[in-house]
């Protein structure tokens, strides 16, 4: 029986490719900028989109000790990638996996009485005291203890008997805004607790949180999308190096030769003289249907406006006037990359870098550059 040769990664409607150097050059920035608190890497959501298998052993040779996911199943798929790195799991401690955490050494987050009673149960069984990390909410109203629960550990923290208190950890609401009052607010509530609980090391500064200055960086910083390049400081130039690069193959070039439409629903009119390009990539992939007629990708020099719908599988883009030798099939089409970031097409969809990144697609060709990884593709 023979098996149908797959198409590899040559076939993919694009390419993403990942430098991990401006990853680890990111993570030294900073960890340079946090200094002398610690540096943690939050590598939540599969690295944002970026992939944590690759990312976490390239984090791990710039010299990132403790990680951070969101939930216990990308901790254990940390662990194969990161063997002997400290692994906090910021959703908590999932009911019924206390062993789980324990024989995987994947550190909790508290983040209410009653996941730090499990875990001390699980102490208590044990024999022997479990570390964790114990979340103040102190003003986010998201996760972690409320003011009242944290008094309450105040006065009896024999609530805390067998639990090795990692850090205290609390979360910036609107630290990208370096002018808003509720980053002071929080800071002084996060204080005020500190110094009523047990002593232990305290992390408050999520990426933007570290250019908030030193008064915000306590012991240890936890950054997420400024490795990726994100811009933490927003209102000013981005600090951080890009990492991703998403090249787009161009299927089929269109000479409009009478008025016409492009797209589904008609909503763009492109009239005689006019040339459309339909690029391989489409809402599936992560470049979000609300680009229609807003989006930008670059052909070699030239910007290329998205014109008319972006469909599942597919984009079309306005090439008139621009050479062949960049808007021809088979060309490629810089979709995001240096000249169109994560937050610019962000802009452009009225949403958030982190979203860009997170929804990256499934079915493009990975290649990872830099760092000690090889440079071959990888099939979607
Ligand atoms: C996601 C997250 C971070 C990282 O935040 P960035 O803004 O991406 O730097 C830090 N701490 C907590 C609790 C988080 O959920």
């Amino acid at each position: 029986m023979t098996t149908d040769p797959s198409p590899g990664p040559e076939g993919a409607g694009a390419i993403l490719t990942v430098d991990l150097d401006a990853v680890a050059a990111n993570y030294r920035l900073l960890k340079e900028k946090a200094a002398p608190a610690e540096c943690a890497a939050v590598v939540k959501a599969d690295a944002y989109g970026l992939g944590a298998a690759e990312v976490a052993p390239a984090l791990w040779a710039a010299g990132a000790r403790r990680f951070f996911v969101a939930h216990p199943e990308e901790g254990l798929r940390l662990r194969d990638a990161v063997p002997e790195a400290s692994i906090g799991v910021l959703n908590g401690l999932t009911p019924g996996c206390e062993e789980v955490y324990r024989r995987h050494r994947l550190l909790p987050v508290l983040n209410h009485p009653g996941e730090i009673e499990r875990w001390r149960n699980a102490a208590s069984a044990a024999g022997a005291p479990l570390p964790a990390y114990i979340h103040l909410d102190t003003g986010m109203n998201r996760l972690g203890l409320g003011p009242e629960e944290t008094d309450r550990l105040a006065g009896s923290q024999d609530l805390l008997d067998g639990i090795e208190v990692l850090a205290w950890m609390s979360h910036l609401v609107s630290a990208e805004d370096p002018e808003a009052p509720v980053n002071k607010a929080q800071r002084r509530r996060f204080g005020e607790a500190l110094a009523r609980l047990p002593e232990a090391k305290a992390s408050l500064a999520n990426s933007s949180g570290i250019f908030l200055g030193p008064g915000f960086h306590f012991d240890i910083a936890r950054p997420g999308c400024a490795l990726y390049g994100i811009n933490p400081t927003p209102d000013g130039p981005n600090p951080m190096a890009t990492t991703v690069r998403l090249d787009g193959r161009i299927l089929q070039v269109r000479s409009i030769d009478r008025p016409s439409t492009v797209g589904y629903g008609a909503t763009r009119q492109v009239a005689p003289g006019a040339k459309i390009a339909t690029i391989a990539v489409g809402y599936a992939d992560g470049y979000q249907r609300r680009l229609s007629d807003v989006g930008r990708v670059w052909l070699g020099d030239h910007p290329a406006p998205v014109v008319g719908r972006v469909s599942m599988d597919l984009m079309t883009v306005d090439v008139t006037g621009l050479p062949d030798s960049v808007a021809h099939a088979g060309a490629m089409a810089e979709i995001m990359g240096p000249r169109r970031t994560p937050d610019e097409v962000a802009e452009d969809a009225g949403t958030i870098g982190y979203e860009i990144l997170t929804s990256l697609g499934r079915r493009y060709a990975r290649r990872y550059v830099g760092a000690r990884s090889s440079t071959e593709m990888r099939a979607p």
